[in-house]
Parts: structure tokens; C-alpha cells; sequence
């Protein structure tokens, strides 16, 4: 089975298993887990910012992160297909209370202008702006990347009006790798920085919320609240730290491999716009001869997983369990079609 339906398919290799295995552990509710406080160390230092709270989900680490930033009443801005609004359930008005400003962005990504036009007035009438959420990389934008110039901007109009900036970067490793961006950059302009390690970095589970020492206090109550709080976790807590000492760099082949593919559909005269392949994410417009679901349907046959996300788009996610091999098989596939 070729599996490019998502990056979190992947199973730890041996060596992260191994980790695991061999993980010291704790009750990590009564911070006595060294692994958990390991992991947590080690991305509030790659990060710059001084605490950080290991959680099961990426879903959980932004909820908790909208929880700590704002008030019941309180609006978050954020992109229309941004995952914080489109794929948690809606969690931001379930856990927080709070109402949501879309904005319409390019392939995921908002700019500067378009938060400091969304922010409410000073007005008993309006909810209180108090929050800006971005998603680097932006899943539905197809993997795209801010530029760094264009988040300190939002950045400045966040700290002229009073504004949280949080990020999603349930991808951000796919971001830097291909930008040439560090953890460090993104730690001063951040309040809070939900990361995944259970994508293309490997690990079978968990996400890190990093932040200043006030706010990741008052993140680890939240997430007992939520039912977060795990005991023995350091042996999650292990894969994660091998995640992010052995599976960053290699993110390089997995965005090579995406571009391969995409120049073996771009040949292809059922394949419509292709979004502008930036990481690991290739989407899709599928016309003439097959829909999104009946060549999702067709590449199954070939064992090739890949998702029909709307009638018209199928996705592929490029990840460490996904060979050049099996690139190459999925080529040939494509070509015959
Ligand atoms: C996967 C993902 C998350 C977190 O998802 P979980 O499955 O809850 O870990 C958050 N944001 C984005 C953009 C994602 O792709």
C-alpha cells in the first residue's frame, strides 16, 4: 500500500522505537515524567521561548492555546480554511466561547492589512478582537509557506492593537526546511506555537504548545480540564524527541518527492490547476475524464491511497514512509492513466 492520504500515517522505524523502549518515565501529571520534561525543555530551547506542555493532539494544543489567549465573548481572526476553524469540531466556540473573523487568504495565508481591516472597534456592540491564528504550513493552501517578512507584519499590527499571535505549525518543520527558517526566528514572534510531531516528523502521537513560562502554567491546567494530562508518557514523549533529532532534515526528500509527482499530473490531461507545490502537500483539480472520488477510486486499484478532499480536488501527502521507490511506482502508475 502506497499511503499518501496524510502525513500522520507513519509508524516509528526501529530506531524510534528503540528510544521509546528504552525511555525513562514518570507520572508525568505530577511533572515527574523525565522524558515528557525533556521534550518539553528541548522545544522551549530549539524555540527560544521558556516553557512548553507535551499533548496527545495538535487539535488539543491549538484548542488549549485559543482557550489560554482569550475570554468567552472574544473573537479569533484567522483564514477561512485555516484547521483551527474547518477541522476541530468546532472547538474555538465549544471550548472558548469565542465567535470567529475569516478572513479570505492566497492558497491559506492572510496578511497584515487583512487582520488590521478585521479588527473590531472599541464598540459594545462588537466581540473583542484579541487573537490572530495562522497556519504555516497551510494544509489547504496545499503546503504553502508564509515569508517571514509578511508574519512580522501581521505581528506589528497584532502589538499595536493588543492582539495574541498564535501559530498552527502543526507543519512549521516543513516550513523551515524549505524556507531555510529556524525555530528561533519564529519564537520572537509568537505567543504561542503549537507544533506536531505525529506528521511528517513520525512520532505515532503527540503535539508540543510552546510559550512564555505564565502562559504554559496556565496551558497545563487547561489541558488536565480537557483531559489531556497523561501519565507514564515519557515513552510517547521519547519518539518525539527522536522525531525531532533524526527526522527534520530528511523533510527535503519528502517536498522532492512531491515535486516529482506533481510533474508526472501536470502531464496529464484529467489533471486541472495543481496548487504551487512549496513542502510535502500536492492538491489538485481534477476535469474531463475522472471526478476527484472516481480517480481516488481508480489509484486504489493500483494500491495508491490518495484523498478525494471536495468533488474536484484529490490530495497527496508526501511522508518518511513513502520511499523514492514508491514514487517511482506511483509515477509509472500516473503515467499510464
Ligand atoms: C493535523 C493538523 C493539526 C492537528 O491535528 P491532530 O490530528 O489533532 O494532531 C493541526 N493543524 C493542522 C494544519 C494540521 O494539519
Amino acid at each position: 500500500m502506497i499511503d499518501f492520504r496524510s502525513d500522520t500515517v507513519t509508524r516509528p522505524t526501529p530506531g524510534m522505537l528503540a528510544a521509546m523502549q528504552a525511555a525513562p518515565t514518570g507520572d508525568d501529571v505530577f511533572g515527574e515524567d523525565p522524558t515528557v520534561n525533556r521534550l518539553e525543555q528541548l522545544c522551549a530551547g530549539l524555540f527560544g521561548m521558556e516553557a512548553a506542555v507535551f499533548c496527545p493532539s495538535g487539535t488539543m494544543t491549538n484548542q488549549i492555546a485559543i482557550k489560554c489567549h482569550t475570554q468567552p465573548g472574544d473573537e479569533v481572526i484567522c483564514e477561512q480554511l485555516s484547521h483551527v476553524y474547518q477541522y476541530e469540531g468546532g472547538g474555538i466556540a465549544f471550548n472558548s466561547g469565542c465567535s470567529v473573523r475569516l478572513l479570505h487568504g492566497d492558497r491559506g495565508r492572510i496578511t497584515a492589512t487583512q487582520v488590521k481591516q478585521s479588527i473590531n472597534a472599541d464598540d459594545v456592540h462588537k466581540p473583542v478582537s484579541t487573537l490572530v491564528s495562522l497556519e504555516n504550513t497551510a494544509n489547504r493552501g496545499g503546503g504553502s509557506c508564509y515569508q517571514f517578512t509578511d508574519i512580522q507584519e501581521i505581528k506589528q499590527v497584532c502589538l499595536d492593537n493588543n492582539l495574541r499571535l498564535h501559530l498552527d505549525g502543526a507543519r512549521l518543520f516543513n516550513a523551515l526546511v524549505a524556507k531555510h527558517e529556524t525555530c528561533g526566528q519564529y519564537g520572537t514572534v509568537f505567543d504561542s506555537i503549537s507544533i506536531c510531531l505525529s506528521k511528517g516528523l513520525g512520532a505515532p502521537v503527540g503535539s508540543v504548545l510552546i510559550g512564555s513560562g505564565a502562559y504554559i502554567k496556565k496551558a497545563r491546567r487547561i489541558r488536565k480540564v480537557f483531559g489531556g494530562g497523561m501519565r507514564q508518557a515519557g515513552y510517547l514523549a521519547a519518539a518525539g524527541i527522536y522525531a525531532l533529532e533524526n527526522n527534520v532534515a530528511r523533510l527535503a526528500d519528502d517536498h522532492a518527492h512531491a515535486q516529482r509527482i506533481a510533474a508526472a499530473l501536470q502531464k496529464k490531461d484529467f489533471v486541472d490547476e495543481i496548487l504551487p507545490v512549496e513542502t510535502n502537500i500536492i492538491i489538485f483539480e481534477v476535469k474531463g475524464r475522472f471526478t476527484a472520488p472516481g480517480l481516488s477510486a481508480i489509484l486504489k486499484q493500483s494500491n495508491i491511497y490518495a484523498i478525494a478532499i471536495s468533488s474536484t480536488q484529490i490530495r497527496f501527502v508526501l511522508h518518511l514512509d513513502i520511499s523514492s521507490s514508491m514514487v517511482d511506482e506511483t509515477i509509472r502508475v500516473i503515467d499510464t492513466l
